[in-house]
């Protein structure tokens, strides 16, 4: 594993072949414009930034145009580039800055940290390129590429890789060029060291890192572990009259399978017999329940239960009531939720 010294050497090396030196910001550097541009690149790439930044700047070229303006103005500014209470955190900043700090930024992390919408890595970022100050950064970029070559493994949004992850980010910092090193190292996360393909053959780091040598780059960093989602369950009647057509109900727009048709639900099988009274429906053959299976929805499993039960009905009944005898051979222009499909295929 490379010493600090070299690590950053290494990235400094690259930057200075390979980073990019030319975006609006890196021009014409005041603590207003890194500040502003940091805010904007959170959760935003390169490329959507630059003309947002372009017209911000234009607008509001100093962080008094920005306190003063109104935050439907600066909202408008905004509109496109999401994430909105950036943009309001941005103006309250302004206004503290302009009114409790005589438009003067802060230019150390812990005071950065203080204002509205700065985190410690916003901090360090602007602390570093604005001020030329020895801090560390941690965006999802750098994060990326620390946890490759140091195998750290782990979701980042855990407190110990978290913490792994700054600590290695503080360790490997240079005490000089930091304002290079921390636009390289964005740029290297960016460009190359990129969540699917990473370009490992152009990276400076490949002969120390300890992803590339282990050939697993994908596993790094940890996906975020899946929640346990809820489990609710239902059992769905396949209803099949004499003609071999199929009972399907429309599902109201709103809520799953919204306007999609799906075979008439119940909660359990033991309230079958009351439904098919109820719907003047009656029994030919024995029911046959088929094995459950489990459809998932982001917010929920959905064990089924599908029961299939041959009936004798009218069909006149069902035309009041979003409901309709599905005719396999002939189907009718209807969307089907997912779990129909796969019914009729096993049905087929
Ligand atoms: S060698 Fe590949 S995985 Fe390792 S830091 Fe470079 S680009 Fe990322």
């Amino acid at each position: 594993m490379p010493k600090a010294f070299n690590f950053s050497l290494a990235v400094l090396k690259w930057f200075d072949q390979h980073g990019r030196k030319d975006l609006p910001w890196q021009h014409n550097i005041t603590p207003y414009r890194v500040w502003v541009s940091e805010i904007m690149l959170q959760q935003t790439q390169v490329a959507t930034v630059i003309p947002y930044f372009e017209r911000f700047m234009a607008q509001l070229p100093t962080v008094q145009d920005l306190a003063q303006a109104s935050e439907d103005e600066v909202l408008h500014l905004w509109t496109g580039l999401g994430y909105y209470s950036r943009a309001r955190n941005l103006h309250k900043s302004a206004q503290i800055v302009c009114n409790e700090l005589r438009g003067e930024f802060p230019s150390d992390v812990a005071s950065l940290c203080e204002l509205p919408g700065i985190g410690r890595s916003t901090a360090g970022a602007i602390s570093a390129i604005a001020f030329g100050q020895v801090a560390a950064i941690l965006d999802g970029n750098v994060k990326r590429v620390l946890a490759r070559c140091y195998a750290i493994a782990g979701w980042p949004g855990k407190g110990d890789v978290l913490k792994a992850l700054w600590h290695q980010a503080e360790a490997l910092k240079p005490t000089k060029r930091i304002a290079d090193y921390t636009q390289a190292m964005m740029d290297l996360g960016a460009t190359l060291c990129t969540r699917s393909k990473p370009q490992c053959e152009r990276c400076p780091l490949q002969q120390h890192c300890l992803a590339y040598a282990q050939q697993n780059q994908a596993d790094y960093p940890g996906k975020k572990p899946k929640k346990a989602l809820p489990v609710k369950a239902t059992c769905m009647l396949i209803l099949e009259n004499e003609q071999g057509e199929l009972l399907l109900e429309k599902r109201p727009n709103s809520g799953i399978w919204g306007g999609l048709w799906i075979f008439p639900q119940l909660e359990t099988p033991q309230h079958i017999d009351q439904h098919l009274a109820d719907e003047k429906l009656i029994t030919l053959d024995k029911q046959q329940q088929w094995p459950s299976y489990r459809h998932t929805f982001s917010h929920y499993h959905l064990d089924i239960t599908p029961v299939h039960i041959k009936v004798r009905a009218h069909s006149q009944q069902v035309a009041e009531r979003q409901q309709l005898w599905y005719n396999r051979a002939q189907p009718a222009n209807v969307g089907l939720a997912a779990p129909i499909k796969k019914l009729l295929a096993q049905l087929n």
